[in-house]
């Protein structure tokens, strides 16, 4: 083993058999290879008019629809998305909704500590209306409320877990831990029950655009925005085959190059990377002690995430967060065998007893980074457009926040939501390239070493904490 670590970024097992657990995988999300994804709505075909105009279908584009009509029936809510409803960030991801809306109490404490109360007690809100607006529409996202265990794999990673436990939480060691989770890197564990559930987010994404449309809203695929710009107290939204005038905008394009120029700069995408296994019969997840539906996650910098599906597969992801030089999403950046093999080495590490299964899908995707790992708010042009960015792969809850906060800022209200710094204020900029490519790989680098040498921060990432700069996926 490396430095004696649990996960190294050596392999362990032989790259031959690693290769052969994966490579029938197919490169589509696995959340996306339904047959029940429904077909494309129409692309907008000439000019449209409305009171609120959204770029972007993932989550946070059509939490802001849907919340939009909530708020007010009447409005008239045109959507644009530049190609499929959750195809992005929203439709691959990890399926871990948490309440938490600063990526965790020690980054909350550490950006916004005299906020902290407001906003736990604003996040605590948001996650229970979340999972009321599944209840009030039907939409059927899988949504379970089945907590997640965190694990240490690392000598120093126990106590600071032990110290990490809330009421209701469970410390586990030996074999009340084998029960929950049974691998020989786990050296202890802790369960929270609450604070997070789970979603099949594709399904979420689908269910939101249905719930939506039943309201009212006009929904275009297949259409992106090019171009925005003001007229008179309104904005433009320009698109291939048609210009749609409205109202007000809110803009909700992630890791996406913003309509807004110099909104680049305040975040970066990352790429984060997945395994989906075959589904595992009842024997595989009991000689692995997983026979409960949490979640998983490991205690490390570069930590991984597992979870079930409903059909008893495991989704392994996580570890690597990969920046591609250049600042760009690109369909090609989606695939990283480099990041699979790694990926799969761990999981076979992880859960020897499960040597020989296969893995049926593998895919990546773009986060967006940015400094303070936690979305930013604001407007621009007048008032007239909104943003909501940054969520630093932190979207599946905190998106629904992020919309409320468009909305509120549209509407120009005055409420807790927009009172707080993160509605307020932009994060530090991240230099564009050629410093970008090099910044980020220096503080992979720092991250990684933290790992190795006990958790400690290294000189370069205290620095950064000075100055409110993190890396993280
Ligand atoms: C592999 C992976 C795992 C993750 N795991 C988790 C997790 O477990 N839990 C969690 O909380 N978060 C997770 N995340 C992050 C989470 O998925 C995102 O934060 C969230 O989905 C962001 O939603 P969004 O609507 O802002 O972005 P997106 O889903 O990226 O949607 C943006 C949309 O805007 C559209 N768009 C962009 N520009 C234009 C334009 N000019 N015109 C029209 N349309 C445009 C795009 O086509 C896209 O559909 C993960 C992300 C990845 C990639």
């Amino acid at each position: 083993m490396s430095h004696g670590q649990a996960y190294g970024h050596e392999l362990r097992h032989d790259p031959a058999v690693l290769h052969a657990s994966y490579a029938d995988a197919s490169p589509t999300p696995f959340w996306l290879d339904d047959p029940a994804r429904p077909e494309p709505r129409p692309a907008l075909a000439g000019d449209a008019t409305a009171d609120l105009v959204i770029v972007g279908g993932g989550f946070c584009g059509l939490w802001t629809a849907l919340l939009a009509k909530e708020r007010d029936p009447q409005r008239r809510v045109v959507l644009l998305e530049g190609r499929r409803i959750g195809w992005a960030a929203s439709g691959r991801n990890g399926g871990f909704c948490e309440a938490s809306l600063t990526h965790g109490e020690e980054n909350g404490r550490l950006h916004f500590a005299d906020e902290l109360p407001t906003i736990d007690r604003l996040a605590e809100e948001n996650h229970r209306a979340f999972a009321e607006t599944l209840v009030r529409y039907g939409i059927d996202a899988e949504w379970e409320a089945t907590g997640v265990l965190t694990v240490a794999t690392e000598p120093h990673q126990v106590e600071p877990l032990r110290r990490a436990a809330k009421d209701g939480d469970l410390f586990l060691t030996g074999k009340a831990l084998r029960a929950y989770g049974d691998s020989p890197l786990f050296r202890a564990g802790l369960l929270s029950p609450a604070g997070c559930a789970f979603v099949h987010p594709a399904k979420l994404a689908w269910g939101l655009a249905d719930a939506a449309e039943r309201l009212g809203v006009e929904i275009h695929e297949n259409t992106p925005a090019l171009r925005l710009r003001t007229s008179g107290d309104g904005v433009l939204i320009e698109t291939r085959r048609g210009t749609v005038h409205a109202e007000r905008a809110a803009l909700a394009t992630n890791a996406f190059p913003s309509l807004l120029p110099g909104m680049g700069l305040f975040t970066v995408p990352i790429y984060d990377y997945v395994l989906m296994t075959e589904p595992l019969t009842q024997e595989q997840l009991a000689s692995i002690g997983w026979t409960g539906r949490h979640g998983m996650t490991d205690s490390s910098r570069e930590f991984h995430y597992s979870r079930k599906t409903a059909d008893d597969r495991i989704l392994f992801g996580g570890y690597d967060a990969i920046y591609h030089r250049g600042r760009k999403v690109r369909d090609a950046q989606d695939q990283r065998p480099a990041t699979f093999e790694r990926l799969a080495d761990h999981f076979f590490g992880t859960f020897p007893q499960l040597d020989g299964i296969r893995f049926t899908h593998r895919w990546g995707g773009a986060i967006d980074m940015s400094t303070q790992l936690v979305a930013f708010h604001g407007t621009a042009r007048g008032g007239r457009v909104a943003y909501s960015a940054g969520y630093t792969g932190l979207g599946v809850g905190a998106t629904r926040f992020g919309a409320e906060v468009m909305l509120d800022l549209l509407a120009g209200e005055d409420t807790e939501r927009t009172r707080l710094r993160m509605s307020r204020r932009l994060p530090i900029p991240i230099p564009p390239e050629p410093f970008t490519y090099p910044l980020i790989q220096l503080m992979r680098r720092a991250v990684a070493k933290s790992d190795r040498d006990g958790g400690r921060d290294t000189p370069l990432l205290r620095l950064a904490g000075l100055f409110g700069v993190g890396f993280d996926s």
